[in-house]
């Protein structure tokens, strides 16, 4: 298509590469097998026997399909049984669950939120937040990454248009509403949760936590960074992915019964989408059934070791990375052009290693996304080093 051909042109075009089996972070693609370093199945559930066994049996006792949104052809158990596993993983008086988490934003926002409100998102938050804050209709306002004097002085001037709104049709006071993520999906560096939390509870405004890439991984309950920073009561609306380091596929809503209420009446992507299989509930709850055991303390312990490991072997390598706070380290490239090249060497030694660009970051901020799962040995982070180290880093001239 005519339109695709200046993005193509730019470095910036994309296509799928068909895999044809996966064990853990090994693929098949193309005829051989592959090491990935791409997956946010971070505690490696995805393909766990117990997730397995109990999607199977909710197959035999439920069949495949949910058959209708959850108000019309009944709301199946399965349903109802995960949000009261997501309530009390998350430790909030309810939960909703969604298809996806993309999903979930997409309903939640506009459900909280219209036009005579104010959504201030950071900078850095992901695409399904920003377009949920846009649909919402709401003034959207955006601060720089992690930077709270930022969004301190967004907080003031929200608070100054709500003083001035009178809007006598409204049933209720304008609302402001902040959206972060923990975890930032892409750089992997965390947000700011405490001072965050006393910011947005002195302006009066509602936190949306986006725990994607931190539920499972963060916390004695390993629920997510708001319950390690011990934060999690003062947020409003909790959101996650049940298909990174939970091992299934759907979104969730955690917070206030009165919120999941809205929600059930008014998040569109709720009510007018058939509910997700039931098998992809029930291995959701398994999924948290582990995290939350001794099998989660044993899965974080394995991968948290094998970050430090990969740390120390970049470092070696000369691909010296920034703060490492998660199980996502990006290696920033710069150039998109430079970002595909390297990712296209390191396949060349079997490894796959996706190049991020503009549009998912910046433009010039290309980067090379590495993240690990307890599947990994450390025998596949040696390889990856070893390719690695073979490649000029960004950054370094070489003299002669
Ligand atoms: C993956 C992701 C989502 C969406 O979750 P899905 O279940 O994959 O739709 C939302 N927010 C962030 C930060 C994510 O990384």
């Amino acid at each position: 298509m005519a339109e695709l051909a200046p993005w193509k042109e730019a470095g910036l075009g994309r296509q799928l590469r068909r895999v044809d089996a996966v064990d853990g972070p090994r693929l098949q693609h193309d005829g051989r097998e592959w090491l990935a370093f791409a997956s946010n199945d971070y505690l490696g559930l995805a393909g766990h026997p117990a997730l397995r066994e109990a999607a199977q049996r909710a197959v035999q006792t439920w069949g495949t399909g949910s058959a209708a949104s959850r108000l019309i052809s009944g709301s199946l158990a399965p349903h109802h049984q995960l949000e009261e596993c997501i309530a009390a993983w998350k430790q909030t008086p309810a939960a909703l669950a969604f298809a996806t988490g993309h999903a979930a934003a997409l309903g939640t926002i506009p459900a909280l939120v219209g036009s005579g409100d104010i959504v201030i998102v950071d900078k850095l938050v992901h695409a399904c937040c920003i377009d949920a804050a846009r649909l919402s209709g709401a003034r959207l306002r955006v601060f720089r990454h992690n930077d709270l004097n930022d969004l301190e002085a967004k907080l003031q001037w929200a608070d100054s248009q709500r003083h001035d709104a009178h809007d006598a049709s409204s049933r209720r006071s304008p609302r402001i509403l902040v959206v972060a993520e923990s975890v930032y999906s892409m750089d992997g560096d965390l947000a700011p949760l405490r001072d965050m939390v006393g910011l947005k509870n002195r302006h009066g405004a509602w936190l949306m936590l986006d725990e994607a890439h931190a539920a499972g991984l963060f916390g004695e309950r390993r629920s997510g960074l708001a319950e390690a920073f011990g934060v999690a009561e003062s947020i409003e609306v909790h959101l996650g992915t049940l298909g990174k380091a939970v091992g299934s596929a759907g979104g969730y809503i955690a917070g206030s019964r009165a919120l999941v209420d809205l929600l059930v009446n008014r998040a569109r992507s709720f009510v007018y989408s058939t509910a997700p299989p039931p098998a992809q509930a029930v291995a959701a709850q398994t999924g948290i059934e582990l995290i939350t055991g001794p099998e989660g303390v044993a899965r974080c312990e394995r991968l948290w070791a094998l970050v430090d490991l990969l740390k120390n072997e970049l470092i070696r390598a000369g691909w010296t990375p920034g703060l490492v706070r998660s199980a996502i380290i990006p290696l920033i490239v710069g150039a998109e052009s430079r970002a595909v090249e390297v990712s296209t060497q390191l396949r060349n030694a079997g490894l796959w290693v996706p190049a991020i660009r503009y549009p998912t970051v910046a433009r010039g901020a290309a980067r090379l996304r590495l993240t690990l799962t307890a599947e990994h040995t450390r025998d596949d982070l040696k390889a990856l080093a070893t390719a690695l180290a073979s490649l000029t880093p960004p950054g370094t001239t070489t003299a002669s």
